[in-house]
This record gives structure tokens, sequence and C-alpha cells, in this order.
């Protein structure tokens, strides 16, 4: 049990794992070209933050778990490199539009970037404290969706995230209980269980913790009437577990009956077939 590896060998496990699926190939395209941008600052000594003593954060790491707030809502934006993060995102601008479907967007936010209308010491610090209302009110003002805003502008900060998590995971994994990641504090949709116990695996960070498998992790509900779980046919590897009262659901990867290995980053991508099934009238649920 681990955190995502370097992104250089991300990038290695990549070339073998779409095998047949078209589909899913050109998602991979995607991720890869994504993965190449933001490798250079997966390789500097700090991974996008100005020079960082990563000991100095074991502290602070204590102080969040028993606080049970997660590690991003105590880190200052000014640690960050702003211009290596500004330099990503034109890269990320740059290389999208060929590859994603919201291309008009894509470059509005690259001229944005360009101009100064998107600040991004703004944007990070909007990012840090989950700032919504910044998120709805730039993506309106930019014609952007909100949520590919915060999908690209999220992105240069993931390798330090992800260090992070590489380094302090094994603190919080038995003792975090919490549903959102104890690193990002994002809620993640996919999970790995492993001698019966649910580990959820945060798509952003990569950061792995033990959740009650007998609650459901959008709402709380414990009635074991009310929790259900379902595989696929012919794959009894994945499982969806579901939640009838707030109708949400996390895609679980059932490492105790899996044969094959889904590589760590790409749980969410590789378990699309069981997002298709939730989203199936019959059951009617939402991520
Ligand atoms: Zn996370
Ligand atoms: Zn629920």
């Amino acid at each position: 049990m681990m955190a995502k590896p370097r992104i250089k060998e991300q990038i290695e496990k990549l070339a073998s794992a779409a095998g047949s699926d078209q589909k899913l190939a050109s998602s991979l395209n995607l991720h890869k070209a994504l993965l190449e941008v933001l490798r250079p600052l997966d390789e500097s000594e700090s991974r996008g933050a100005k020079a960082v003593d990563w000991s100095s954060f074991s502290a602070t790491v204590e102080e969040s778990l028993a606080e049970k707030r997660h590690l991003g809502l105590y880190l200052d934006p000014s640690l960050f490199d702003l211009e290596a993060l500004r330099g990503t995102l034109l890269k990320i601008t740059d290389v999208l539009p060929s590859l994603h479907p919201s291309m008009d967007q894509i470059r509005r936010l690259s001229e944005a970037l360009k101009t100064g209308e998107l600040n991004v010491a703004e944007a990070l610090q909007a990012m840090i404290v989950e700032d919504a209302h910044w998120l709805q009110e730039k993506g309106r003002t930019l014609g952007v969706d909100p949520s590919l805003l915060l999908a690209v502008m999220e992105l240069p900060m993931r390798p330090f995230f992800e260090e992070l998590s590489r380094r302090f995971e094994d603190v919080y994994i038995e003792d975090w209980w919490e549903p959102h990641c104890p690193i990002c504090g994002r809620k993640p949709p996919v999970g790995r269980m492993r001698s019966k116990k649910l580990y959820l695996v945060c798509s952003y960070c990569g950061d792995r913790y033990t959740v009650d498998l007998f609650q459901c992790i959008s709402c709380g509900n414990k009635d074991p009437t009310k929790l259900g779980f379902i595989s696929p046919e012919g794959h009894p590897e994945l499982e969806l577990h579901y939640c009838e009262v707030c109708k949400s659901y996390v895609k679980v990867i059932n490492e105790d009956k899996s044969k094959r290995s889904i590589p760590a980053g790409l749980e969410d991508l590789m378990t699309r077939g069981l997002d298709e099934l939730a989203q199936l009238p019959e059951l009617g649920l939402a991520r």
C-alpha cells in the first residue's frame, strides 16, 4: 500500500494500461500529456514550491491529525513558486486544446493567463482555501465552466501534494477516519479493498486512508439496509458501493479478489465502467 509513484513512473505504467479499449486509450492519452507537462515540476526538488524542508511539516501533520482538519488548510500560499506554476499553467493550456473537448474555453483560459485577467497568485489562494465562490465568479467572467477552471488551476500544485502524500500518508492511514482526504481535502470517488478493509484513494494527491466500510462517506448513513453494493457481470473484483439515502457511490477495487492490478493514479480512469453502471436509471446514482 503506497501513495502515487513519481510522475516518471506514472508515465511508464500508462503505456500498457489501455489494452484494446479505445475510449480508455484516448482518456489515457490526455492523462499522459498532462503528466508530461507536470514532470519537470515533479523533478524539481521542491515540486513547485520555493525551497522546502519537507521534515518541517511533521509538526503540522500531527496538528492536522489531532484537529481532524486536512493538511492543505495549514499551508501558506506564499510557499509556492508562482513563476514556475504560471509557466506550467501556460504549457497546460497549450497542450490541452488538441486533446480536450472544451477547446474554446481552454483558449479563453490561456488568453486570460497571458493578459493577467486570471491572476495566478489569486487563483492559487482560492484553490488552497477551497473558495467555491471565487471559482463561480471567475468562471462566469471568463466564460469558463467552474469545474474546468478548477481542474486546470489545481494541476500545477499536484506534484507538491503528491509529495506530501508520499511523505505523510503513513501518519494518517489508519488514524484519520474522516471521509475527505487528509492531505488535500478532496472526496475520493474510488477506493481499494484489502484484507476486508476499505482504503479510499484520492484522485488528486494519491493519498490512501482507511474509512468505515459500513458508513456512507457522503451522508454518514449507517443503516445497513440502506447501504448496498453490486459488481458488474464478469468483474467480481470491481464493486459499486452505494447509499440509498443520499444516492451517492464509491467505486471499489477489491484487491482480495483481483488478479490484474490497476496502477496507482489510474484508479478513477480505469473504473469508468462502474460510473456507467451507477448512472443507469435502475440505480440512478450520482458521483
Ligand atoms: Zn488528496
Ligand atoms: Zn449517503
